[in-house]
């Protein structure tokens, strides 16, 4: 990082002020915070704060966006960034919460040529250098055990689409290898839409099966709020991820939990 942005961050840090009840409360909701080491849990604390500062996070749709809201979404952010960087959030600014699902309007083209106008209501969506956009009833799911975040699920897509469109193909670290990234990913989603399409009752959102794209969100989600699920279930999967987010969250927690996922369909992007 540069040595001027660097010296503004610290700068930040230094004037910095996050209500430290606000900070106690939101980070004993999540289980993802549970083990982290003292030095750990301040780099987060950081994060948080210059998350904060470098982001816009505002209300629509008649939301109130209290300081709660927003350093529970930042947290969760930054817990995908935890050992990585805040650049990796760089290129867009905005954080749009909607008090419940929003409705994502697009249009389409069909085989026929015909154009077609479609309202989808939405728990999230991420939009390539633009707004992540938030149902604060879904992410107050989070936290449960149950692998369903949609805010992890969100700046997952983020970090996926720092190298283009979405596709389940984050720009990996020196050292890792593609072909890995790719062989892994790939079987482990055939295997996922082999169940789904099965009938099989999944512990993971099948939500993942949608596309590769959604298969490496979901698998996040999974990776910090039931890690040894993940583990379990596919862990060469869980080993890139750890290369990747350069943490192992089931060592943290220890594996005595696999709890059971949610598995009814949820209509978001
Ligand atoms: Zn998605």
């Amino acid at each position: 990082m540069a040595w001027f942005a660097r010296w503004r961050r610290s700068r930040v840090l230094k004037n910095a002020e996050l209500d430290p009840e606000v900070w106690r409360a939101t980070i004993a909701r999540y289980p993802f915070v549970t083990g982290l080491e003292p030095a750990e849990l301040e780099r987060l604390r950081e994060l948080t704060i210059l998350f904060l500062h470098e982001k816009s996070i505002h209300g629509a749709g008649g939301m109130a966006v209290r300081d709660e809201v927003r350093v529970a979404i930042a947290v969760q952010a930054c817990i995908l960034i935890l050992n990585l960087d805040l650049d990796y959030f760089r290129g867009w600014v905005e954080v749009i919460v909607y008090p419940d699902e929003f409705v994502a309007e697009y249009e389409y083209v069909d085989e026929a040529g015909v154009s077609h106008r479609v309202e989808e209501p939405m728990t999230g969506e991420s939009w390539e250098r633009g707004p992540v956009i938030l149902s604060w009833a879904d992410a107050q799911q989070a936290g449960r055990g149950s692998g369903y975040n949609v805010v992890i699920h969100e700046f997952a897509h983020k970090l996926d689409m720092l190298n283009g469109e979405p596709n389940g193909f984050p720009p990996l670290h020196t050292g890792m290898q593609r072909t890995q990234w790719a062989g892994t990913f790939s079987a482990a989603y055939e295997d996922f839409c082999r169940k789904v399409d099965g009938g099989y009752e999944l512990e993971i959102d099948e939500y993942a099966a949608e596309s590769p794209a959604e298969f490496f969100a979901v698998m996040s989600e999974a990776f910090f709020e039931c890690p040894a699920l993940v583990r379990a279930l596919y862990p060469d999967v869980y080993t890139q991820l750890t290369l990747f987010y350069r943490q192992d969250p089931a060592a943290r927690v220890g594996s005595a939990a696999i709890p059971r996922a949610r598995d009814e369909a949820r209509p978001f992007a």
